[in-house]
């Protein structure tokens, strides 16, 4: 009830849309009972958790911070929240979100934006921005969030706090409203490594309903974390990334004191070339933008949500009135995109390229990690903008994502830690990324380091 208390102190800063009093406090009862019953509790016995609108909960509204989605109810649980809830979570509600998870300051929610809680004037990032301040703000202890190209990692340099997006295939992606099939991963968020990893080895695993899970056994990532002897690991960062002309000098000045802090620590910290970072903004907007519009297809009014009333002519005018006022802006506009790029005569010239760069990069990644155990690089090129001074401009919106989206490109992990304190009085983070499947040596190096 400290948690319930806490939200309806902060209800200003909007991050939960719906708050799951009665199951969250059913759920506390539950736990009481078996506390008291002597019998062996769960990893996560009485952890509070919040859960970003895109992931279902079965009985529970979820609106992927969307209108068309509108009275909508779960008919089942995501995998992680049935493994969440079966350790002893308590799901305490559910997040605002930047709608169907597009967007980098969560001011593209139909339920209104998300507020910084260190800054109420400057956006929180997003598009898992509810989460993210659900953290920051002390209404929960973790959260998860989704990352199709940095939403987790993104808004938890904004906020100060640690942002994981595990490798792709890492958490079973049932229940979770598709963006882009191919990029998609839950995330979490947290103040401590050690709350991260937990969380991680709790919902990490193959799930029969998810054939894109890796079989790959489950590290126990938070006893990795115990008595670990001081590493001496080898860094690589891509010099082109802490030279481009979008990179904030202090940000990039930060970086390159870390640097040589590390290596006068003795580890190994190396520049390796990347000649391909123009291109990764574009390839991830042709890809994720191309998915969307097939996976969001579903929401024709009928199956799901929103319908639109009496005036529609036939049954291509009630589709076409149905998502023309149940989606957003954002939404309509890579749903333009993605259907553009996939055409007969532009497919060659946009979808084909872009997955060839994948291709490229993930070589380049695979060439990198075998001499390297971590990338770092900024998480995002500055920190925390006002309200309104990105949104008029997608372009630039969309160029802020140049350091995040690299790892959904190639499926590995990646993580924002909280290490910086911009001369702005907001905090950024420094993003480390490891080779797929390596979250150990991720959330070791960010230990370390915190
Ligand atoms: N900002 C990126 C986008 O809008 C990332 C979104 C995400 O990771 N869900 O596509």
């Amino acid at each position: 009830s400290y948690y319930l208390q806490q939200i309806e102190a902060q209800k200003h800063l909007n991050a939960f849309l719906e708050v799951f009093t009665e199951d969250a406090l059913a759920q506390a009862a539950r736990l009481d009972a078996l506390q008291l019953s002597g019998k062996p509790l769960g990893k996560l016995h009485g952890v509070v958790v919040s859960i970003k609108d895109v992931i279902c909960y079965k009985g529970h509204t979820v609106s992927a911070g969307s209108k068309i989605l509108e009275g909508f109810t779960s008919v089942y649980n995501a995998t992680a929240v049935e493994k969440l809830l079966a350790a002893g979570a308590i799901i305490i509600g559910r997040n605002n979100c930047d709608e169907f998870a597009m967007g980098s300051s969560n001011e593209n929610s139909a339920f209104g934006p998300v507020l910084n809680a260190l800054d109420n004037e400057r956006v929180p990032g997003g598009s898992s921005g509810g989460s993210a301040v659900a953290v920051q703000a002390g209404l929960c202890m973790i959260s998860l969030g989704s990352d199709t190209g940095g939403s987790v990692r993104q808004p938890a340099d904004f906020c100060g706090i640690i942002g994981l997006k595990p490798g792709y295939g890492r958490i079973s992606r049932y229940g979770l409203i598709a963006y882009a099939s191919s990029f998609d991963q839950i995330g979490i968020f947290g103040t401590q490594v050690s709350d991260v990893a937990l969380a991680l080895e709790v919902i990490a695993g193959a799930d029969d309903f998810d054939s894109t899970v890796s079989h790959q056994p489950i590290p126990a990532f938070s006893e990795s974390l115990q008595n670990t002897s001081p590493k001496k690991y080898r860094i690589a960062y891509f010099k082109e990334a802490l030279e481009h002309p979008s990179l904030d000098t202090e940000i990039a000045n930060a970086i390159k004191t870390l640097i040589t802090q590390l290596q006068s620590e003795g580890h190994t910290v190396e520049p390796v070339a990347f000649d391909l970072l123009d291109y990764i903004v574009p390839a991830y907007y042709i890809l994720t933008t191309a998915e969307a519009s097939s996976n969001l297809s579903r929401f024709d009014g009928i199956k799901y949500g929103y319908a639109a009333k009496d005036d529609f002519a036939n049954l291509t005018d009630f589709y076409k009135k149905s998502r023309s006022a149940g989606f957003g802006k954002e939404v309509k506009r890579r749903i333009m995109l993605g259907t553009f790029v996939l055409s007969a005569g532009y497919y060659d010239a946009y979808f084909t390229k872009a997955q060839q760069v994948r291709r490229m990069l993930q070589e380049t990644t695979k060439q990198v990690f075998g001499n390297y155990d971590v990338i770092i690089a900024p998480t995002v090129p500055s920190p925390a903008f006002k309200f309104g001074e990105k949104s008029n401009d997608p372009i630039e919106m969309f160029l802020a994502d140049i350091y995040t989206v690299f790892a959904n490109l190639v499926g590995i992990p990646g993580i924002s830690i909280p290490l910086f304190k911009h001369s702005s009085g907001v905090p950024f983070g420094l993003q480390v990324m490891a080779a797929q499947d390596n979250e150990v040596t991720l959330l070791q190096l960010s230990d370390s380091l915190l």
